[in-house]
């Protein structure tokens, strides 16, 4: 196996995320990488496809971008990482997750098989995305329905 310099961790908030984070805390210490935890805001701007930017839409997702910058940092503190960072970005998940991966020279990213999106398909959506156009490695953490 490689040996993991930089790990970029997706995180969703959802319920399911605890066990990825913890794979991730696993390999971080394993192969003594850099960790970075990526939250993408999928909302509003993104989804409005006229050609004027709403102003309202534009700042709600300023907001939600805000507040889950202050939800990674929390984790970080919560879990008392060192040579671990956080970013956050607004758009589709798997594009950004996959753009920020070769932005930041990840070399793993890590997510969860299945989140907020459910268990409908066998692996989620993100996680399928992230799969098929990242050119890093990628882990899909197996994660369960509650
Ligand atoms: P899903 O496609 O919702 O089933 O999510 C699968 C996995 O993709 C989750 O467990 C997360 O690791 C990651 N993920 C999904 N949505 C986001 C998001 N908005 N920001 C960061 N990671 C995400």
């Amino acid at each position: 196996m490689s040996n993991y310099q930089h790990i970029l961790v997706a995180a969703d908030f959802s319920k399911e995320f605890d066990s990825v984070m913890a794979k991730a805390m696993e390999l971080q210490k394993l192969y003594n990488a850099r960790l970075t935890l990526i939250h993408v805001v999928e909302y509003t701007g993104a989804m409005y496809t006229g050609e004027i930017p709403l102003p309202e839409d534009l700042d709600l997702d300023q907001r939600l971008a805000k507040q889950a910058e202050t939800k990674l940092q929390a984790m970080i503190e919560e879990h008392n990482l060192t040579n671990a960072g956080f970013q956050v970005e607004i758009g589709t998940p798997k594009r950004e997750i996959v753009r920020v991966a070769e932005e930041q020279k990840a070399d793993l990213i890590v997510l969860g098989s299945h989140g907020r999106h459910g268990l409908q398909l066998l692996l989620g959506s993100t996680a399928n995305g992230v799969l098929h156009q990242a050119t890093c490695d990628v882990l899909a953490v197996r994660v369960e329905s509650s």
